[in-house]
């Protein structure tokens, strides 16, 4: 890798690991497919912040299909390491939709342990959707602690600590158009 090719985001040093063009494509196909499965269906999509933003905007714009969307807020990374807590600071009690009989579709940037995805389904259970899924723009399979497969993965990544397309390190680095990792990472074999 050649050293033009680092950023340095804070303290950590990150390499390019998935383009602008690969996200923009594989995005697109994946809203293509939620619109096919959801037709005539109105889901509610229930998009996660702050990570999510660009996804959504990108994965909504992709779905030629009725929908609605709304914003969910919590947290769990401290700088890049999960806390296993999540926060809730923006919940479902502010959403201004009736989540009964509707068909949900949870957006998140990234699924690394599940933890926040596992409450978040067991809570939005209890309101008596018609459906809940998942779409998830990125997936650590080997990060996986809870018993969830999310339906809807745009890529499925090893165990490395990403930053871009909304997802940020100490809440820098949201910017940039594709994926990156963090070099350390990198030379870890994950
Ligand atoms: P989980 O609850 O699945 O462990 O983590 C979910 C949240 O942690 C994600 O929505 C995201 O905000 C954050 N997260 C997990 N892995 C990463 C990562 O590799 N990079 C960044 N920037 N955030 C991550």
């Amino acid at each position: 890798m050649k050293p033009s090719n680092r950023l340095l985001i804070q303290d950590k040093y990150f390499v390019p690991y998935l383009s602008e063009h690969q996200m923009y494509q594989r995005v697109k196909e994946l809203g293509k497919q939620l619109a096919t499965d959801y037709k005539d269906k109105k889901p509610l999509l229930l998009c996660i912040l702050n990570g999510s933003f660009v996804f959504a905007a990108d994965l909504v714009r992709s779905m030629d299909t009725v929908c609605q969307v709304s914003f969910l807020k919590y947290s769990s990374y401290v700088k890049d390491q999960s806390s296993g807590k999540t926060k809730d600071l923006l919940g479902i009690q502010g959403l201004n939709e009736d989540l009964k009989d509707r068909h949900l579709i949870v957006v998140e940037d990234i699924v690394d342990t599940g933890n926040t995805i596992n409450q978040l389904l067991k809570e939005l259970s209890s309101h008596q959707p018609a459906s809940i899924e998942v779409a998830t723009c990125l997936f650590k399979p080997s990060a996986l602690k809870f018993d969830i497969s999310p339906k809807y993965v745009a890529f499925s990544i090893p165990n490395y600590f990403v930053i871009g397309y909304g997802l940020d390190y100490d809440n820098y680095g949201r910017h940039l158009a594709g994926i990156y990792i963090c070099d350390e990472d990198n030379k870890n074999d994950k």
